[in-house]
């Protein structure tokens, strides 16, 4: 399985000098599993993916997976831009859970109507196909499943399984027992929602590489408690409590520059050590590729 990143921020993509090293584009990851394509969300990464594709593949038909986590902004962005939806005469199969046809039907032609993009989607090469989620999916030989995390909507964590690796996709998600004070007025409330976050754990465990929310450093979060997203230090205990090999820092909010998320995984290396885990924590930029 080869992963490739090309887009590691949430929010908003953000360009500029201080996020040259890391680059500024919003969620996006390939997943190669042997000759098929999967792409995890469609955020503004999405487009040097796609001009990526069309340099290796010309104009021969390419069959795509695309998996989307939500719907908000920062996992679209790219979709418009997507060349080669415009130039590859082959399949963009879009998956979403039961009932998200509609909502993602629209969102593309809703993304692509007069009012937002010049170019009308008839001029779309590409067929779309939207797929409903099964508890697994087959993808050639690759098996993804999902789960429900914790932030606004409906919004899925990922895992694709091939030839004995795995891959966890937890962007967007903030753990249960965090926020949801509400629900916690009695043990049964407080018991309920620590069972939540035991199930992302156990939908989690032991990845060869997890890909976790972090869009907050530590001593940001308490203000941003209860908006459906992480810390590094949520993040670094989800990857050790899941027994993951490697873990990955994602969804850096805008206000966050290169040397900031230095920062954040210099302490989070630490914290590791301290705690003696032997997670491996990885930051790459855009267009680096961790083969597991
Ligand atoms: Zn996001």
């Amino acid at each position: 399985m080869d992963v490739r990143f090309w887009g590691l921020r949430g929010g908003a993509p953000r360009c500029g000098k201080d996020t040259v090293r890391y680059g500024g584009n919003t969620a996006c990851v390939e997943v190669r599993c042997g000759s098929t394509l999967i792409i995890l969300d469609a955020g503004s990464g999405l487009i040097n993916l796609g001009i990526a594709l069309v340099a290796q593949k010309g104009e021969q038909p390419l069959d795509i997976h695309l998996f989307l986590s939500h719907t908000h902004w920062d996992h679209l962005l790219g979709i418009p831009y997507f060349q080669p939806a415009y130039r590859s005469p082959g399949t963009l199969r879009v998956y979403g859970v039961a009932g998200m046809d509609d909502v993602l039907l629209g969102l593309f032609r809703g993304a692509q109507a007069g009012e937002y993009f010049p170019v009308p989607d008839g001029r779309l090469m590409m067929e779309l196909v939207f797929h409903e989620l099964k508890e697994v999916t087959n993808v050639g030989e690759a098996k993804v499943s999902y789960y429900y995390l914790n932030h606004p909507g409906l919004t899925l964590g990922f895992r694709i399984e091939y030839q004995g690796k795995s891959l966890v996709y937890l962007s967007d998600n903030e753990p249960y027992r965090a926020t949801n004070q509400s629900l916690i007025q009695d043990d049964e409330g407080d018991r309920y929602l620590a069972r939540l976050d035991r199930e992302v754990v156990q939908f989690a465990r032991t990845a060869d590489l997890l890909i976790a929310d972090a869009s907050f450093a530590d001593d940001e979060y308490a203000l941003h408690k209860g908006e459906g997203l992480s810390s590094a230090h949520d993040a670094l205990l989800v990857g050790i409590s899941t027994q993951a090999r490697k873990l990955v820092l994602c969804h850096h909010l805008p206000h966050h520059g290169d040397d900031d998320i230095d920062v954040i995984v210099d302490h989070c290396r630490k914290r590791a050590e301290t705690l003696k885990s032997k997670l491996e924590i990885l930051h790459p930029s855009e267009g680096d590729l961790i083969h597991l």
